[in-house]
């Protein structure tokens, strides 16, 4: 999702139970009945203004594979370096450069290998600090207040706020 400094935007194995540095597990949070979500495939945090979409190392060795690319060729042709880290590069425009979009939907090109940022919004520390941060959020993002979205249950959202890779 677009913010300062990272967008958003399912690793094959559950989210690293144990918690990022400096998170804090929240015994009896505000979204303990749970958070409705659904992506309308809107593409708001996959565009807008310049940002960064982070990779881990495992990121991009899972995106390398499903590109059927050597790393070195996948980092080569979609990767640059940010202040010590990595992100996916942009289209002209700041499209993701993964963002395709097609009868008005905007969809991921390598959605099934998104990046751990991507996996884990909404579900960001930043957007569950309080009920006005996560109405803030779901300004640019209409999956964050659709009343038929699917409901996460708050283990899920613990998990993926307090992901060692998920931006807090
Ligand atoms: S609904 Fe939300 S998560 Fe889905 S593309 Fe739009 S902004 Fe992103
Ligand atoms: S990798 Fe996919 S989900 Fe993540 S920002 Fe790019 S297009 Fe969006």
């Amino acid at each position: 999702m677009p913010s300062s400094s990272s967008r958003r935007i399912n690793l094959p194995q559950a989210p690293n139970p144990v918690p990022a540095p400096g998170v804090s597990v929240q015994p009896d949070p505000w979204y303990g009945m749970g958070l409705r979500f659904h992506c309308t495939q809107c593409g708001n945090c996959c565009s807008g203004g310049p940002g960064y979409v982070w990779l881990t190392y495992t990121d991009m060795l899972r995106i390398a594979d499903f590109l059927n690319l050597p790393v070195d060729q996948f980092t080569r042709r979609y990767v640059r370096q940010v202040s010590g880290g990595f992100s996916l590069i942009e289209k002209p425009g700041y499209d993701c450069i993964f963002l395709n979009r097609q009868d008005g939907k905007a969809m991921c090109g390598i959605y099934p290998v998104r990046p751990t940022q991507c996996r884990t919004w909404p579900f960001w520390n930043q957007n569950l600090a309080s009920p006005d941060a996560w109405t803030q959020a779901a300004a640019r993002c209409p999956g964050m207040c659709d009343a038929d979205a699917p409901m996460y249950a708050p283990d899920h959202i613990e998990k993926c706020r307090t992901h060692p890779e998920s931006p807090q």
